[in-house]
């Protein structure tokens, strides 16, 4: 470990390609939707290496073309989750032994993996798994290899982090990876986030169980065929697909859980933090918890704002992904100044968006991820449409009978703490609010003060006085602050992600503090010339 002679070259980010008509990209990526709609699909629970069908399964469905079923998974419970920890710790002493320069080696080469053979599959899988449209599915794998690209260079970076040492006396700090396994769960969004959940503790010499999401396991299975192929040792990363509740219920009162890598809803975060606190005295390290949940991301346009700026931020911000991204904007306060014109226009962009199955690329949006997510945000647009308080002017059509099918709906809030001003949804959905632009600090108060978290945030403007104003007063309400762009998109080196307050621990994936949560360093004192008198000089005769 820490061979200072050795560098890595610096990583550079994946180029998102167009997939425009008659691209070779788009022709290599027909061909594989096609065979991956063949379906079939009976992906096994993968532990120590080792293939496991529990015959308990779970149907592989399209979120954009319900009646389509891709396959099944076969879901992990209990006795799964206890040989997911076995195997993990089985495999602990040769995988952080191991230079780390070799596991690094890993990840480039499922970075150079993903970025060939494998980028078709990928994207297809994530494409019918969790209805992205190509354009989405692109930048979730571009996004994953940034992750396998950067990670690596990170951790050099911290193991180069070095104490000074004398003539007499040398020092160094080890990066120990932590004592016990890293439990990583991933959230349905983004398959870049489930394959950064598991690979950056294990990059750093962790062993990993990992739960995916029940609505992303068809690309996150291919992720983990590709660190097979990358050469990641058995047993170093565990997939264990299956009931959250039940693999926690084995994972979280194991002694050696050392760490937990979330991301996810908030409630779910709260609930396996408390599940943490209630083992706490048995555990033999007190486990890292790195969690990013929810956002309520806002987008304020300043009254110095140029409204085609606004416009295409609003739009792109909130309904890419069908505003499945925990960085989608979901609230937008629109100045007295520009109020109703700003806001028909932006109605009259909604409605043209075309909505529809991912496989057809002429559409912008696809599906919500699954019914009961569909069930959920319908019910907000269904309360809004006889509600006083609100008036939809855009989208507000939901229909689940081929896929779980929302319309992007703009909603205006005649009241600024309106139900779905605060709550995230979690879908396309955007609700404005025009604010009194007589008064920016009661509007920068407004914005600060609505909502519970601090993930991603926008200011629009012109003046830099109100950049700056906003940039200050609105200091703690995103963790990723935007000026003049979509509060979405964050890229793996350049923007590095997460929020604070109710959001997360905002430990900023895609950066090197995420990485540095997964050492535990161990400084290291060598006395040269040790001395042999236990008496002090002062202690001389006067
Ligand atoms: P979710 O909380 O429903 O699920 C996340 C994961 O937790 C899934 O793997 C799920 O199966 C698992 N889970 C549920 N109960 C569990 C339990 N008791 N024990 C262990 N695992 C359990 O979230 P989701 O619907 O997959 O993702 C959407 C949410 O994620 C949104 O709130 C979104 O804002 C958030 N998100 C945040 C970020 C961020 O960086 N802040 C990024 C992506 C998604």
């Amino acid at each position: 470990m820490n061979n200072s002679l050795f560098r890595l070259p610096p990583a550079e980010n994946e180029p998102v390609r167009s997939y425009a008509p008659g691209s070779p990209e788009r022709l290599n990526l027909k061909a594989e939707l096609e065979r991956t709609l063949k379906g079939g699909f009976d992906l096994p629970i993968v532990i120590g290496g080792k293939e496991i069908r529990t015959g308990s399964t779970s149907a592989l469905i399209r979120p954009d073309a319900r009646g389509t079923v891709l396959g099944r998974y076969h879901l992990a419970g209990e006795t799964e989750a206890r040989a997911a920890v076995e195997a993990a710790l089985a495999a602990r002493r040769a995988w952080e032994g191991m230079p780390w320069e070799e596991r690094a080696a890993v990840f480039r080469r499922a970075a150079a993996l993903a970025a060939g053979e494998y980028r078709p599959r990928l994207v297809a899988a994530t494409m019918l798994g969790q209805s992205k449209t190509a354009q989405q599915a692109e930048i979730d794998v571009c996004e994953a290899i940034d992750f396998f690209r950067f990670n690596p260079v990170f951790m050099e970076s911290i193991y180069s982090l070095q104490s000074a040492s004398l003539a007499d006396e040398w020092n160094s700090v080890s990066y120990r990876p932590l004592e016990g396994f890293v439990y990583a769960v991933s959230p349905f969004n983004f398959t870049a986030i489930a394959a950064n959940l598991a690979s950056a503790p294990a990059m750093m010499g962790n062993v990993v169980v990992w739960k995916p999401a029940s609505t992303s396991v068809l690309s996150n299975y291919f992720l983990m065929r590709l660190y097979e192929e990358a050469g990641l040792p058995p047993g170093v990363i565990n997939f264990v697909p299956g009931k959250g509740s039940a693999i926690s219920g084995v994972v979280l009162a194991r002694p050696e859980l050392a760490g937990l890598h979330f991301t996810g809803s908030t409630e779910v975060f709260r609930q396996l933090w408390k599940g943490m606190a209630d083992h706490l005295p048995a555990y033999r390290t007190y486990p890292r918890i790195v969690g990013e949940t929810g956002g309520k991301n806002f987008i304020l346009v300043d009254p110095s704002a140029d409204p085609e700026v606004a416009l295409v931020a609003a739009a792109r911000g909130a309904f890419e992904y069908q505003g499945q991204k925990c960085s989608a904007a979901s609230r937008l306060y629109v100045p007295s100044s520009m109020g109703k014109v700003f806001l028909d226009k932006l109605a009259d962009l909604i409605k043209i968006l075309p909505m529809g199955e991912v496989t057809d690329f002429r559409n912008f949006a696809g599906a919500v991820i699954d019914e009961a997510s569909f069930d959920s945000i319908a019910a907000y647009i269904e309360r809004a449409k006889s509600s006083a308080k609100a008036r939809i002017l855009a989208g507000g059509r939901c229909d689940k009978s081929k896929g779980f099918f929302i319309e992007p709906t703009l909603i205006r809030a005649l009241d600024p703490h309106y139900e779905t001003m605060e709550v995230e949804l979690f879908g396309p959905v955007l609700s404005a609010y025009v604010y009194d632009d007589g008064d920016m600090e009661a509007a920068y108060r407004l914005v600060d003060s609505t909502s519970p978290y601090g993930l991603t945030g926008s200011v629009i403007a012109r003046d830099r006085g109100a950049i700056e104003a906003a940039s200050r007063a609105l200091s703690g309400a995103a963790g990723n602050f935007y000026v003049n762009d979509k509060p979405t998109g964050a890229v793996v080196g350049r923007q590095p992600f997460g929020g604070a307050r109710a959001t997360g621990t905002n430990d900023k994936a895609g950066g090197p503090l995420n990485l540095l949560r997964w050492a535990s360093p161990r400084a290291l004192k060598e006395n040269l010339d040790p001395p042999r008198d236990w008496r002090y000089p002062y202690m001389g005769e006067a």
